[in-house]
């Protein structure tokens, strides 16, 4: 009877969260509160949705983690990794082996990414990339008889992963505070976010000029021949969705060009059509010596990411390997076949149904969606671009002064959030939304709905609480 099929799911789920209490340290979670609280178990998924072990639905607001862009039911996708495990489930790409889907995979990124891009390497992370791409620098500028330039240029709240070189690389407190980071040479700029960061009377002209300032200077006073690279994500996203000041992007690239300085796009969440573009950096009118792409090119089936080098970087690389004997350096997964096979199907998948047209096509409705959270008494700022955006909640709107606990209300609004049937990210107080990318316009207004009821409750669950 349906009264014993659901005491038979009350059970399984009682024991799975005693499980997962018991014994498992989750990623980028409040470990306390979840020993109170207990994990939310997803069970399956299906399109834009995924449903609980309890059998709730909820729209996944935030494509799991910025990342499933075909939806959660993709059979192709199942097929392609069933038939690759059958045919080779696993070979690997050092010492000249290789295997067609991580070939087909380097040939389709080189085809798509913008001109200079032309080499690509494999890691099962975004992390690992930008990892990897630290070394890589380094390796190339010591071939090239400078020692000394190695350091890199990042942005406080850029978010570029969290090994030792890439969580150096980000520029959140939480990723560095007790782990020793930074443990590399990175130098954090002034995070280009007008809300937050421009000053009282300031236009955004004037907030980008001053950032640019800020820039040129930080390169003269430590010294060109001492700076590799500036990373950043054209979009900064993890760090709270922060869309650039015009003009930002295109005075970065100057004075990286004038000062011979590499530009690397981490791409991990723009990429592949995120923000209404097909890479991130076309929408700001940049063009990267080095992308790393992640998260989209699988529509996260398979863990993979990739590393996409100009080819006058390359060539040095490769010059150097040549006196070293070898190339010192690849991952035991690096290019995957199944990994990389599911790319190819996914990427096919993308081009056949237009998905980065889709993006494009509803980004009006989707930013006016979220533009219209403006005037809640909660909401500092609603902002975003593409298919990719967030609320901001402040204590107090006309001073835009945050909340002194920072972090809680975003907590209970992820919590109605999930009472009301939607995921999206809570950082902070900032709630993020980055939809899968087969999104109708129909599910749009359903997901904005079911944000205006969660914010409509939060009003008084914020007041409840005290919280100022
Ligand atoms: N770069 C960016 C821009 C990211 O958003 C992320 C992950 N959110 C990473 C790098 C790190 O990727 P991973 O979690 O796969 O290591």
């Amino acid at each position: 009877s349906l009264q014993h099929l659901k005491a038979a799911m009350d059970t399984l789920s009682n024991s799975l969260a005693a499980a997962d209490i018991a014994h498992t340290l989750h990623p980028n979670t409040n470990l306390r509160l979840h020993e109170k609280n207990g994990p939310l178990v997803i069970a399956r998924g299906d399109g834009i949705h995924v449903y609980d072990d309890r059998g709730k639905e909820y729209i996944e607001g935030l494509a799991g983690l910025w990342s499933v862009g075909v939806g959660f039911s993709e059979k192709r996708l199942a097929d392609v990794a069933y038939k690759q495990m059958l045919k080779l489930p696993y070979y690997h790409t050092f010492s000249s082996k290789g295997h067609e889907p991580s070939i087909r995979l380097a040939e389709k990124l080189a085809e798509m990414t913008p001109e200079p891009l032309t080499r690509a390497f494999f890691t099962s992370s975004g992390s690992e990339a930008n990892d990897t791409i630290v070394k890589m620098v380094w390796y190339m500028n010591n071939a090239l008889g400078r020692p000394k330039k190695k350091k890199f240029l990042s942005r406080i709240k850029g978010y570029h992963g969290i090994t030792i070189a890439a969580g150096s690389l980000t520029g959140l407190p939480v990723n560095h505070k007790d782990f020793d980071l930074p443990a590399i040479p990175v130098h954090h700029l002034t995070c280009p976010h007008f809300y937050r960061f421009g000053t009282e009377g300031e236009s955004e002209a004037d907030f980008t000029a001053r950032l640019l300032a800020e820039l040129e200077a930080v390169i003269l006073s430590e010294g060109a021949d001492t700076i590799a690279a500036l990373i950043g994500e054209p979009l900064i996203a993890a760090g709270g969705v922060l869309p650039p000041p015009v003009g930002y992007w295109e005075g970065v690239e100057r004075i990286c060009r004038a000062n011979d300085i590499l530009l690397v796009a981490d791409e991990v969440i723009c990429g592949f059509g995120r923000l209404g573009t097909p890479f991130g950096c076309q929408k700001y009118g940049f063009t990267p010596d080095i992308m790393t792409l992640s998260k989209q090119i699988t529509s996260s089936y398979m863990p993979l990411a990739a590393i996409m080098l100009s080819e006058p970087i390359y060539q040095v690389i490769a010059d150097n390997s040549e006196k070293l004997g070898i190339f010192g350096h690849g991952f035991t997964a690096s290019g995957h076949p199944v990994a990389t096979a599911v790319a190819l199907e996914n990427l096919a998948i993308m081009e056949e149904r237009d998905l980065f047209g889709n993006a494009a096509r509803l980004e009006g409705v989707f930013q006016a969606g979220l533009r219209s959270f403006a005037d809640h008494p909660l909401v500092g700022e609603a902002r975003g671009t593409g298919l990719i955006g967030a609320v901001e909640l402040v204590a107090d709107k006309p001073t835009r002064r945050p909340f002194a606990k920072v972090g809680r209300a975003g907590q209970i609004a992820s919590a109605i959030g999930h009472e009301e049937g939607l995921i999206f990210r809570a950082i902070g107080d900032q709630l993020a939304l980055c939809p899968p990318m087969i999104i109708t316009e129909d599910e749009v207004g359903e997901l904005m709905a079911r944000m205006d009821r969660t914010l409509e409750r939060l009003t008084g669950a914020v007041a409840a609480e005290g919280l100022e």
